[in-house]
């Protein structure tokens, strides 16, 4: 949408990008912030704006709204894999956590509440292709008519929905870390094979007919597993694909082996010039600066929305682990914010900490809106850090997409 872009143009002109609440305005911001305010209230009336929860986050973000820029829901923590990096904010691996699935007619409730609040999804766990009912969510997602819907998977269970991936997601997110099968294998804590299933499942969804979604995969970024990272975004780029490299996190910090590895700066030294001559990596390059050097960052954790399996909202953010309601008992999110602030006090100031795609990624578009225009344009039309719309067909070679063959094989 043209004028996400135009918006954020405007606001970057007129206001300064700082937070600023309650904080003393100057005449020309305070007009400009009256009529943000008018333009996000009219918004709330009508269905989801994202253009102007834009601009409320990037002239106003006041203590008693919340105007979420993207949802994310836990459809379920549960997980077979055993990664040795997972971790929520606690530390904690998710297949570790009690997991509450809620039945499908259920969540699909809950995504109706959440879609009254957010143009864009993100589907995620855990692994939320275990969630008992998953087919019948993907399939109830058309209606709902969410702008743009994410799916991330560690792409095991793949193959019997994708029919249902391809009518409803836009991004397909496939976590993938190595080429090596065998070393796959060990790093999922799974039986062999696992790895090149998940390799021939990936290639299954390059391959769908008129394939609409984009496919990005993500690797984390763990010390001693930088190397083989290389390989991985080859892979990636030579299919089309998008490469999303985050580093390991350890609760909310990056692993402390990361901040004094040159092997990991140079690895986003080399995403960045690659990004910086069009290569297809998630983010801008700004955000990949503050990876690259773990830097601390103005946090804006409610330009998100994180709804855990059962419908409890977390406040301010899920990293913090708390919760501010249930969207079933309260649907209001400005009340809920009021009640989050009420419960736990308001938004803290973090230390370095929250190097993840959400909380940074957001976070850094809001203070240097200039710095992802291009972006920002695709944002308004589909998920943060799209380049482009999804065109339909494969993108990668041909040749090689015709292939039978697991494309780690064609490597
Ligand atoms: S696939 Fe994801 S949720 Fe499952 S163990 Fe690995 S990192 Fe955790
Ligand atoms: S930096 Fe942001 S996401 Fe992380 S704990 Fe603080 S408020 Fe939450």
């Amino acid at each position: 949408m043209g004028s996400a872009s135009g918006a954020a143009k405007v606001a970057v002109v007129r206001l300064t990008t700082s937070r600023m609440p309650q904080a003393k305005e100057t005449s020309s911001t305070t007009i400009a912030a009256s009529r943000v305010a008018t333009l996000t209230e009219a918004s709330g009336a009508l269905p989801v704006n994202s253009a102007a929860s834009f601009l409320h986050h990037l002239c106003l973000d006041r203590a008693d709204r919340w105007y979420p820029l993207l949802a994310v829901h836990y459809l379920t923590y549960a997980c077979r894999f055993r990664c040795p990096y997972c971790s929520n904010g606690e530390g904690r691996p998710y297949p570790t956590m009690p997991s509450p699935a809620l039945p499908g007619s259920r969540v699909l409730e809950l995504l109706r509440i959440i879609r009254s609040h957010s143009d864009h999804l993100v589907l995620t766990g855990g692994e939320p292709l275990e969630h008992p009912d998953v087919a019948e969510v993907l399939e109830g997602l058309k209606p709902l008519k969410f702008r743009g819907v994410i799916l991330t998977t560690n792409g095991q269970g793949l193959e019997p929905v994708l029919p249902a991936v391809a009518r409803s997601v836009r991004y397909l997110v496939c976590s993938l870390q190595t080429l090596d099968s065998r070393k796959g294998d060990l790093g999922y804590g799974s039986v062999p094979g696992t790895h090149e299933r998940i390799l021939e499942n990936i290639d299954r969804a390059a391959r769908w007919p008129g394939r609409r979604f984009e496919i990005i995969i993500s690797s984390v970024v763990t010390p001693g597993r930088i190397a083989e990272l290389y390989g991985v975004y080859r892979y990636a780029q030579e299919r089309g694909f998008r490469l999303a490299a985050c580093p390991q996190l350890v609760g909310v910090k990056a692993h402390a082996d990361l901040a004094r590895s040159g092997e990991y700066r140079a690895f986003f030294n080399f995403l960045i010039a690659e990004k910086k001559r069009g290569a297809r990596i998630q983010g801008t390059v700004d955000y990949l600066e503050h990876l690259r050097d773990l830097r601390k960052f103005s946090c804006r954790p409610f330009a998100l929305l994180v709804v855990d399996p059962t419908g409890q909202v977390f406040y301010p953010c899920l990293e913090l682990g708390r919760f501010a309601g249930n969207l079933f008992e309260e649907p209001d999110l400005h009340r809920l914010r009021l009640r989050g602030a009420a419960k736990h006090g308001p938004q803290p100031d973090c230390d370095t900490r929250c190097h993840s795609a959400c909380a940074l990624g957001f976070s850094r578009l809001l203070a240097n809106p200039l710095s992802g225009l291009h972006e920002a344009v695709c944002w308004g039309r589909g998920w943060w850090g799209g380049l482009s719309r999804p065109k339909p067909g494969p993108r990668a070679p041909e040749g090689r997409l015709a292939s039978t063959a697991p494309l780690s094989r064609a490597l």
